[in-house]
Formats: structure tokens, C-alpha cells, sequence
């Protein structure tokens, strides 16, 4: 097999957590990644572990709130690789975490910019491509797209606002596929920060939830929805195009047995 009948998908915030191990479930499963974050080591790493494999991956240095960097990445990527077929946008920030009296304005606002306008601006610059090779985008949400977590108001908001716009997309663009999936309750730095920081700014019993997932091992290794992420990222049906839907949905499940 020639390296450009290979498919390639774009994972954000590869450099750590969930996004490294939906990286290497995709080399796994045969794709060529590219890998996007701020921290170049953490993506060495999960460069070196996809390699370790005998897969292909590239990194890309960059924010995916800045229109400019998501662009190159896109660009870079298609030379690399000679096509792109899937994003999955799992860069993801959780910061501010404060009530909405004490936030800090510009760390509120910058929290859109990552998990709202990241996605936006990656898919903005590779739709000409998506279209083109009829791909598929994995908008990586949250619980807390529904759920009230109390002192996380911009995180909810954002993860909310991707839900909606997965669905304005999908209607939009129907030569592509798009979901958005809440992968559960992972054991990444995301929740240490939750765990660490939450009973500053959180009700007692909200705070104690969350310590209380890692004490009584109810945590999912990042593995687990990675699998799910990656196989949605290379074979979603067009038929859920549009769907907020969870790494523990029933059909999906079943499609990863088969
Ligand atoms: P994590 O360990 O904190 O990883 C976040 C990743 O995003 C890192 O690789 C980080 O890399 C990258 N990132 C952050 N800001 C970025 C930016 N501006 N540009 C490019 N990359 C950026 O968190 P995680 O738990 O793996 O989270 C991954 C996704 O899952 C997020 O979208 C999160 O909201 C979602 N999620 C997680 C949980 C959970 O329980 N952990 C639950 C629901 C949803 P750099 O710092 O190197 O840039």
C-alpha cells in the first residue's frame, strides 16, 4: 500500500491525555496522524510512541485558537501526507476555574477561543479537503455540555456551544460527517486540576464528586475513549452526521466489537 492510500486524520492536543492516546489508537488502526499541540515534547512523545509501533506521525507546533496556525497545520499536513480525511478537535482547556463573579475576564474569554473557536478555525481550513475526500470530524465535548458544573461556567458554555455547532455543520455540509462526543470521565490532568483546584472554588459535595471518581477507581484510561474517538474519526456512518453522542453509546459499542 502507497503511503497516500493511507488515510490522515489531524488530532489537536495530541501532546498529552486523551488527545495522545486517540493519536495512537488512530496509527493502530492504520492512519497516518498529525499531531497538534503547544508543547513540541509532549508531542515527541507521542510521536516516538506512535513510531515505536511502526506507525506515521507528524507534529505541528501550534494554538488552535489562532486561525493562522490551524491553517498551516492543515496546509503542512496535505504535503506531508498527500491528503487529509478526518479532524478530531480534542484540544481542550477547562480553565478558568472559578464562579462567574471571580473569573478572570480574559481567561473566560480565551476558554471560547480554545474549545469553540479552535475546532471552527481548524475545520474552516481543511472543509475544502473534508469535502473533497467526503471526511469526518470528531468535536471531542463534555458531560458538561449538559451538566451544571458549578465554577467551570466557561468550559460548560463552550462544550455546549460545540455541541450546536456540530449540528449547524452537519446540516450545512452534508458531504461530510460530524459528531460530537462526550468521552466520559477520563483520568487525564484535566480532572487532577478538578480534583487539585476544585475545592477552592466548588461546592463541598461537587468537589467531593470528583475526588471520589479517582479514590473508588471510577475513572476511564484515556485508551478507552480513545478507541472510540479514533474509530469514529475513520468511520462514523453519515447517518449520525449532526449527533451529540457518548463514547459509550450503545451502537457505537457494538461497532467497535464487529
Ligand atoms: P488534558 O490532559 O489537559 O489535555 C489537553 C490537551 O489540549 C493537551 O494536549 C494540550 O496540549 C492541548 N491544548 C490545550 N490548549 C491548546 C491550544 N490552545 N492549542 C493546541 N492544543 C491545546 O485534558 P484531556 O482530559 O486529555 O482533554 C482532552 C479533551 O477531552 C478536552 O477537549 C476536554 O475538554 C475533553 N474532556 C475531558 C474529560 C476528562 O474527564 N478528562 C471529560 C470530558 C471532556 P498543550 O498544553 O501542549 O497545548
Amino acid at each position: 500500500m502507497s503511503a497516500s492510500d493511507v488515510p490522515v486524520i489531524i488530532v489537536t492536543g495530541a501532546s498529552q491525555g486523551l488527545g495522545a492516546a486517540t493519536a495512537v489508537e488512530l496509527a493502530r488502526m492504520g492512519a497516518g496522524v498529525a499531531l497538534m499541540a503547544c508543547g513540541a515534547e509532549g508531542l515527541a512523545a507521542t510521536a516516538a510512541a506512535i513510531h515505536d509501533q511502526g506507525g506515521r506521525a507528524w507534529t505541528f507546533v501550534g494554538d488552535v485558537a489562532i486561525h493562522a496556525d490551524c491553517a498551516r497545520c492543515v496546509k503542512d499536513t496535505i504535503d506531508q501526507f498527500g491528503r487529509l480525511d478526518g479532524v478530531v478537535n480534542n484540544a481542550g482547556t477547562l480553565a478558568p476555574l472559578d464562579t462567574t463573579a471571580n473569573a478572570d475576564p480574559a481567561a473566560w474569554q480565551r476558554n471560547l477561543l480554545v474549545n469553540v473557536a479552535g475546532p471552527f478555525n481548524l475545520i474552516h481550513t481543511a472543509l475544502p479537503e473534508l469535502k473533497r475526500r467526503q471526511g469526518r470530524v470528531v468535536n471531542v465535548s463534555s458531560g458538561a455540555a449538559e451538566v451544571v458544573i458549578q465554577a467551570a461556567g466557561a468550559y460548560c458554555a463552550a462544550k455546549s456551544a460545540l455541541n450546536h455547532f456540530t449540528r449547524v455543520l452537519a446540516a450545512e455540509e452534508p458531504e461530510i460527517t460530524v459528531v460530537a462526543v462526550r468521552p466520559g470521565v477520563v483520568d487525564t490532568a484535566m480532572q487532577h486540576v478538578l480534583r487539585d483546584q476544585g475545592p477552592r472554588v466548588m461546592p463541598e459535595d461537587q468537589a467531593a464528586f470528583y475526588r471520589d471518581l479517582k479514590t473508588h477507581g471510577r475513572l476511564e484510561p484515556p485508551e478507552v475513549p480513545g478507541r472510540a474517538l479514533a474509530w469514529l474519526a475513520l468511520q462514523a456512518p453519515h447517518s449520525w452526521s449532526g449527533r451529540y453522542m457518548s463514547y459509550d453509546d450503545p451502537g457505537l459499542l457494538a461497532a467497535l466489537k464487529r
